[in-house]
């Protein structure tokens, strides 16, 4: 593995290799570090999938707020380069922000719509700055394919409609969600936990467990069992909800309020929620889809 802090000699690597090599795909996983078992497997499918595998690792500073967590977001480039290349990554792409952003951005990528609910909500601008840096990423490492993680789905359904609407050759890969043996979905941010909100954490995959059982229940709602997830976070007392919601998927608008068991099989929907333990704020989502009754395919 080789890593790389110039976009230049990133360029030039994968020029190389795809002269080297015609016909062979490249893959490419694009993180903020710090990286743990799901990235790890977002690595090992691009690996799989693709001759060549390359790994960004780059704190991108115009998706914070400027009250976030962007100082204290937890590094560790040594930990970082021996994960990824255990995982199969070929080039580990570690730019500066001077390298990224050589002076302020007078063009930014706006994802509207999708970008109104949940996170986009929560964290203003965010998703111009996850945009933004994605665009660059993908033109800087033109890769046949590009992985995300569902945990962050909300990101996925952005970045699918960005790659569409503005035609990136790219094909954009989700991957499912790792967790934590308890459940908890695995985040660089769990490090901030303290042992008794790492404890109660677990309410989130709890209360999308609960969410799955309780949309097959005659007469639910979306509006009932977005509060039904409310209700269920605050069985953790040091958990604070930032938001619980149940949107449709991939378009992440506000449903209608009529029985589930009354919609079209093959509506999808999310159950997507956000909640605060202190200062450290963690996410999960589960995908519903109702079903065809047994026996009508
Ligand atoms: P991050 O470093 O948090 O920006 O994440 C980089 C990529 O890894 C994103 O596509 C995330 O969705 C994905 N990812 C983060 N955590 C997980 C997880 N527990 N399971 C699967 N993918 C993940």
């Amino acid at each position: 593995m080789r890593t790389i802090e110039s976009i230049a000699e990133l360029r030039a690597a994968v020029a190389d290799w795809r002269r080297a090599h015609p016909g062979g795909t490249v893959g490419f996983v694009p993180t903020m570090g710090y990286l743990h078992e799901g990235h790890a497997s977002l690595i090992r499918r691009s690996a799989a999938e693709n001759g060549l595998t390359v790994v960004s690792v780059f704190v991108n500073p115009l998706q914070f707020g400027p009250n976030e967590d962007f100082d204290r977001y937890p590094r560790d480039p040594g930990r970082d380069r021996r994960v990824a290349e255990a995982a199969g990554c070929d080039l580990l792409f570690m730019p500066s922000v001077d390298e990224m952003y050589p002076r302020p951005t007078a063009t930014r990528v706006v994802i509207s719509g999708l970008t109104e609910r949940l996170c986009g909500a929560s964290r203003p601008g965010h998703f111009d700055g996850v945009g933004t840096v994605v665009a660059k990423l993908l033109h800087i490492v033109m890769p046949d394919h590009a992985y995300f993680g569902m945990k962050d789905a909300q990101q996925v359904a952005v970045i699918e409609r960005m790659v569409e609407d503005l035609n990136f050759p790219v094909r954009i890969v989700p991957c499912e969600t790792v967790r934590e043996p308890d459940g908890l979905a695995m985040s660089s941010r769990n490090v901030y936990l303290n042992a008794e909100e790492r404890r109660q954490a677990v309410i989130l995959y709890e209360t999308l467990q609960l969410a799955e059982e309780k949309f097959l229940e005659p007469g639910m709602t979306p509006g009932k069992l977005a509060e039904a997830m409310r209700e269920s976070i605050r069985r953790a007392p040091l958990a604070v909800t930032d938001y619980a919601e149940v949107l449709t998927w991939p378009d992440l608008r506000l449903p209608e309020e009529r029985p589930f068991d009354a919609m079209p099989p093959g509506s999808r929907f999310i159950a997507a929620l956000a909640v605060r333990f202190g200062r450290t704020r963690l996410i999960d989502n589960r995908l519903l889809e109702i079903r065809t009754p047994a026996g009508k395919e």
